[in-house]
């Protein structure tokens, strides 16, 4: 055991590692020193050990910090609106209305709502899908929120390019697609400067959507990721026409083209994925290319159902997104775990379709492997990201079997402390490095100016 010393030492809690063997240690403790975990084992062994803090977690589940793989910080102001409104209709009179009317210090005050709710939930790490307000400016201003607050992620730049013939057909408004392909370009290599593939909070190219991307542009992309070293991310085959509506425009299924362009990969991050064929399914299997399953969004909007078993087995890494809050309506990582059990059981008839354990692997180990970060697993040498939940709660009592106790009955609120690299951003009920109260006050008046600009109040007062 190194003797090194520790700045934090959580003692007694009910340890849910999550490693290659899945320990989960009564009376476990976990032991960090600067953005790392020293060791992990039973408050016995580990407990004398002397730290700069020592945090008492008895009554307490530690687990590895969630990673939220799909995200739409920007849309945290349109929280609850667009409902009932089908797939196509929901982007072209509420998403893209709401998105090419946004102004840089709305984005900004949204992602900083957005990131806190996270914080508050046990997220320590999200990809932010960010094409709200796009300029280099505003782009670095939602990493610098994500990071305010304390969290890890990716702001995945939005590149929407020239509007194409087919977003053109879908009724997407031109006023959404401002910039040429060399600016989005020129934009996105810009903010990977300034956020290096190695840093808290990084950017990666994100083109908005496989089907009415350019295909060179898309392509660019990609090629710009590659050079960087980083993922890169869409949204691909979701609502449900849209490979087909592809294949009629291009002669072949996106997956298919993607593939034989060379495309597809571990740094590949495809959000949804609802709408494969065998053939799609072996190609993004067989490349090892990354998948955010949206369970809540999935069923909100509605998209349809992801094959999480067949895409597992094929290869592929999947990981869970809570698709921001105008599709899943909460930062909850807890919600889209139970969730995801649910949908795929009940859809399938099958009480083995998944696991409670399969969902917790999902949200730590397979997350944090798509966000290419070293986090995921409480075991030594990983990044400090935990999250702390209070056991003591009448709806997490007695506490039988830990790992269905978390996924089927807690929930976001019950997170007592969240920590990234070793580093307290909530704890009790505050975030440590910003104030909620302002937060919420200013998002609120946002809203409310930002609808009114955009022509969206009507969606607020929507009746049965
Ligand atoms: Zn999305």
């Amino acid at each position: 055991m190194s003797d090194e010393p520790l700045d934090l030492l959580l003692v007694g809690g009910t340890v849910v590692t999550v490693d290659d063997e899945r320990r989960v240690i009564g009376d476990g403790a976990v032991a960090i020193a600067g953005d790392r975990i020293s060791a992990v084992g039973r408050t016995c062994d580990l407990g004398r050990r002397p730290a700069a803090r020592v945090v008492d977690c008895a009554g307490k589940l530690v687990l590895s910090g969630l990673v939220d793989t799909h995200n739409h910080l920007f849309q945290t102001l349109a929280r609850g609106l667009g409902e009932g409104l089908p797939g196509w209709r929901w982007l072209a009179e509420f998403m893209w209305p709401y998105a090419g009317t946004i102004s840089a210090r709305e984005t900004v005050v949204a992602a900083r709502l957005g990131a806190v709710e996270a914080a508050r939930a046990g997220t320590t790490a999200l990809l932010d899908h960010h094409y709200g307000c796009t300029d280099v400016e505003t782009t670095l201003a939602v990493a610098d929120a994500i990071e305010a607050v304390g969290l890890r992620g990716v702001v995945a730049r939005g590149i929407a390019g020239p509007l194409t013939d087919l977003g053109r057909t879908q009724g997407l408004p031109e006023s959404s697609f401002p910039y040429r392909a060399d600016q989005e370009l020129e934009y996105t290599r810009a903010c990977m400067d300034a956020r290096p593939a190695d840093g808290r909070v990084v950017v990666w190219p994100g083109p908005i959507n496989i089907t009415y991307t350019d295909r060179e542009l898309l392509r660019a992309a990609v090629e710009l990721a590659r050079e960087r070293g980083t993922g890169w991310h869409t949204h691909f085959c979701a609502p449900r026409p849209d490979p087909e509506t592809y294949r009629d425009a291009f002669g072949v299924r996106p997956a298919s083209w993607l593939h034989e362009e060379g495309l597809l990969g571990p740094d590949t991050t495809l959000a949804h994925a609802t709408w494969l064929d065998d053939a799609d399914v072996a190609l993004l299997g067989g490349t090892r290319s990354c998948v955010a399953h949206c369970p809540a969004s999935n069923m909100v909007v509605p998209y349809g159902v992801m094959r999480l078993r067949d895409l597992r087995e094929a290869g592929a890494t999947v990981g869970l997104g809570t698709d921001g809050s105008a599709c899943g309506h909460r930062q909850d990582l807890f919600e889209q775990m139970k969730l995801m059990v649910l949908l795929h059981r009940v859809t399938t008839l099958d009480q083995e379709a998944t696991t409670v354990a399969e969902a917790l692997d999902l949200v730590t180990r397979e997350g944090a492997a798509v966000l290419r970060i070293e986090a995921g697993v409480l075991a030594p040498g990983r990044l400090a990201d935990v999250a702390v939940v209070d056991l003591q709660r009448p709806h997490l009592r007695p506490l039988n079997d830990p790992l269905a106790t978390v996924v089927h009955a807690a929930r976001g609120g019950d997170v007592w402390m969240t920590i990234v690299g070793g580093d307290v951003v909530y704890e009790d009920g505050r975030c440590t490095r910003i104030d909620e109260s302002e937060v919420m006050a200013e998002a609120q008046a946002c809203a409310d100016a930002l609808l009114r600009r955009a022509g969206l109040e009507r969606l607020r007062h929507r009746t049965p």
